[in-house]
């Protein structure tokens, strides 16, 4: 439905309330990295200033456009929406910076201000204006405090969009002001089909859905440009080479990934999601559940950390890794929360045995 995988209830509760001629003044979408909200953001803005003839399940199109429960995708406006040039549609998000304390600001107040004044007009081409807030976590305190007051009072022909992995950094009085739907991983098996549906040969199409654990986007996206595949590779590799280094190369490494953070933040982002994919799949070995590992092409060394590293070791560090995601995104300092982080990760010996060897036994 809508062309998402997967997500059934959120498009249905969604149709049926355009059809209902019912759209909410403002939407939160809810739910994992990668798996659509932003694109469901995208085709909620074109339904709601679609102009297309599109017949739904073989009926008739809806002669009243504003009733209209689907995007025709082809029309001017979905269009022009879809190449993101549509007047009436913005995405909000955290502005570009060169420096990183303007980066951590997040969106800031000044952005909301200019949204209050945009919002104020009518639509200039389309019968909506949509603004899409992603990620609507990233307002501070005070953008959240200004975007609280033009949910309070809406302005008309304005519909609002916030999408977030982690709504418990909104406030609880924004929460209660938007319609929440909850978007969901699709299963592996929705994925593989949506990727044989785009022409991803079977076999690829069967690791990449496997690979993604449900996260759509990025299966999309690694099946479009084959080279992410091999830096999830060469992640990959580090993860498993973290329990044999020593406390100087943890935080040599620590170092240079939080310098990297400085200038590509998503890139670091991106390695830490296939280091926590990495150990989770150890702990899925070490629970002896194999059907559930998704790193189907790296078994035999996910098989070896699991032989030799301990299990409370490797589920601390799972934690630890989702801890320090959150850390980062709460603007920390990069070096020390990758330091705290890298001394966490699981060591390949006892740590008495590699300061203090035993004797060795006397021969008899
Ligand atoms: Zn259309």
């Amino acid at each position: 439905m809508w062309g998402l995988v997967g997500q059934e209830r959120a498009v249905a509760a969604l149709s049926g309330a355009l059809a209902a001629g019912r759209a909410a003044h403002a939407y939160l979408l809810v739910g994992p990295e990668r798996v659509g909200k932003h694109t469901l953001a995208l085709k909620l803005a074109q339904a709601l200033n679609c102009e297309g003839d599109s017949p739904v399940h073989g009926e008739p199109a809806c002669p009243e456009p504003s009733r209209r429960v689907e995007p025709c995708g082809r029309c001017e406006p979905c269009r022009r929406i879809a190449a993101g040039i549509h007047a009436d549609v913005q995405t909000l998000t955290v502005e570009e910076a060169e420096e990183e304390d303007e980066r951590r600001k997040g969106i800031h107040v000044s952005q909301i201000r200019e949204l209050q004044r945009v919002t104020s007009l009518k639509p200039f081409q389309g019968r909506s204006r949509v603004v899409i807030i992603d990620p609507a976590d990233e307002m501070n305190v005070s953008a959240q405090n200004a975007f609280l007051k033009t949910l309070e009072e809406p302005p008309p022909q304005v519909v609002f969009v916030l999408v977030t992995a982690d709504e418990s950094r909104l406030l609880p009085t924004i929460r209660s002001r938007c319609r929440r739907l909850e978007l969901r991983l699709p299963s592996v098996a929705d994925v593989e089909t949506a990727l044989r549906e785009r022409d991803v040969d079977g076999e690829r199409a069967r690791l990449l859905a496997r690979l993604s654990a449900g996260r759509i986007g990025w299966a999309l996206e690694v099946a479009a440009d084959p080279s992410l595949l091999e830096r999830r590779r060469e992640s990959l590799s580090q993860a498993g080479a973290l329990a044999s280094m020593s406390v100087a190369q943890r935080l040599e490494l620590a170092e240079r990934l939080a310098q990297e953070y400085r200038r590509r933040p998503e890139e670091l982002l991106a390695q830490m999601e296939a280091w926590r994919d990495w150990w989770r799949d150890v702990l899925i070995l070490q629970a002896g559940a194999e059907d559930g590992v998704a790193n189907v092409d790296r078994l035999p060394d996910l098989r070896r950390d699991a032989a030799r590293l301990r299990r409370d070791e490797v589920a601390a560090f799972v934690r630890a890794l989702q801890e320090a995601r959150r850390y980062l995104g709460e603007n920390a300092q990069p070096r020390l929360v990758m330091e705290t982080l890298l001394l966490e990760a699981p060591r390949e010996a006892p740590r008495r045995a590699a300061v203090r060897p035993q004797p060795a036994p006397s021969a008899e």
